[in-house]
């Protein structure tokens, strides 16, 4: 199957695309934590990127396009996360070889509910996990490094990644509902209530994917 997940900056698709990529074997392909370990390994892209990354900016198209084209040659199944985000990139995706998307799940969370939740995300810097600084503490629960808060989920640069999810991705939710490939996944709840109804729309798709073949 190929998936993109949507939603604003905290909804969770991180965590709910890599679930649902172990589960049900797709490969997971996030821009973000790409981008990230470029950055971390001070490569030429990495240095490109990186002022754009930590101020919540967009990547450019033309910088972007290349590693995404390169990353989905040859993928029959995967869970794209945090790309497409423009509608360039959307219309850039539709052209790649071999892509034909199955579905869109946008997961749906309030802007309210985005900002207290990246004020309080942290991530392992060891093994990627994310936790809250709420309910997890200090230390990784997986594997217990320290947890170290994400150079953009600083309390300016949150306000303003909403402002440009809003401004630019927001619109391919109509986009991708025209299309007829959108599934809406409430985001509300506890990680494990969102994991359920995602799933659930998950095994309908699969079993008509299965259906269709
Ligand atoms: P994320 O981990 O998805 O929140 O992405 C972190 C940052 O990486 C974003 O704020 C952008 O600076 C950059 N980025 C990730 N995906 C994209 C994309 N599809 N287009 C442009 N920039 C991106």
């Amino acid at each position: 199957m190929q998936l993109v997940f949507l939603g604003p900056p905290g909804a969770g698709k991180g965590t709910l695309a890599a679930r649902a990529a172990a589960k049900y074997g797709f490969a997971h392909l996030s821009t973000g934590d790409i981008l990230r370990a470029e950055i971390n390994r001070g490569t030429e892209l990495g240095e490109k990127v990186k002022g754009y990354v930590v101020t919540g900016r967009l990547v450019p198209q033309e910088i972007l396009g290349a590693v995404v084209a390169a990353r989905l040659a040859g993928e029959k199944s995967f869970v794209l996360d945090g790309y497409p985000r423009t509608r360039e990139q959307a219309e850039f995706l539709a052209m790649l070889p071999g892509v034909k998307l199955d579905a869109v799940i946008y997961v749906d969370v309030p802007e309210e509910e985005v900002v207290r939740r990246l004020g309080t995300r942290r991530v392992c810097p060891a093994c990627g996990a994310v936790g809250s600084a709420h309910s997890d503490g200090d230390t990784c629960g997986a594997c217990g490094a320290g947890f170290v808060t994400r150079d953009d989920d600083r309390p300016e640069t949150i306000r303003s990644r909403y402002r440009v999810y809003s401004a630019n991705t927001a619109p391919l939710i109509d986009y991708y509902r025209a299309a007829g490939v959108l599934r809406e996944v409430a985001g509300a709840g506890t990680k494990d209530e969102v994991w359920a109804r995602l799933d659930a729309e998950l095994a309908r798709l699969d079993a008509r994917a299965h259906d269709n073949h």
